[in-house]
């Protein structure tokens, strides 16, 4: 079935020095990438896989990135390109890293009831086809692969104050890159390439499902 609709897809951080509550990086890979950059090669594949299926399968698609290069926006300007331009969906896109580099795993993350989310279950909906997607793609490359599950976080870029109530939206960490591991299988490795289009294009598919 052909479907129509408005999609932001947000490249977390970017630039030198702390926007608007959005810090310009967080977490680092064992090789020294930042995820500031492995969110924004993301987003650009999963453009490209949006626009791909949309010419493939007949889908009118609206698509913006919240930025395109190296620079930082604040939270509340990323979410409000969705209120904006009336998205359907918003859809942040961040890595993890944990304090002893030792954690694993997928999560997507949604704005809880009591921050005033008037479509907790929506989201809730539209984060487990996301969560689904990464997952399913990095298992397949990846026996350690982790399933951490959708969960309400507190997080000013997801606040309805900002993207308006009827965008759908999520964030997801799409691993913790600072494992060695990880760093090989999405970063330096040798099948990395392969694995972040496997990820790009399962997340388009996510994406168009849920409109
Ligand atoms: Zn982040």
């Amino acid at each position: 079935m052909a479907k129509t609709g408005t999609i932001v897809i947000d490249p977390g951080h970017g630039g030198q020095v702390e926007v608007g509550d959005s810090s310009a990086n967080n977490a680092i890979s064992a090789s020294g990438v930042l995820e500031k950059n492995i969110t924004l090669r993301m987003a650009f594949l999963v453009r490209e896989q949006l626009i791909n299926l949309a010419a493939a399968e007949g889908h009118q698609l609206t698509i913006f990135l919240t930025r395109e290069s190296d620079i930082n926006i604040g939270l509340a300007a990323r979410a409000k390109i969705a209120k904006t331009n009336k998205a359907h969906l918003f859809l942040s896109i961040h890595c993890n890293g944990s304090i002893g580099h030792n954690a694993r795993g997928t999560e997507t993350l949604i704005s809880p009831l009591a921050d005033g989310n008037t479509n907790h279950a929506a989201d809730q909906a539209f984060a487990q086809l996301i969560q689904n997607a990464v997952f399913n793609t990095i298992k397949s490359h990846d026996a350690n692969a982790k399933d951490r599950g959708v969960k309400d976080q507190s997080l000013g870029v997801l606040k309805d104050k900002h993207l308006g109530t009827t965008t759908r939206a999520c964030l997801v960490e799409l691993e913790f890159i600072d494992m060695k591991a990880v760093d090989v299988l999405l970063n330096i490795g040798p099948n990395s390439l392969q694995v972040r289009f496997d990820i790009a294009k399962s997340l388009a598919k996510a994406l168009i499902e849920a409109l």
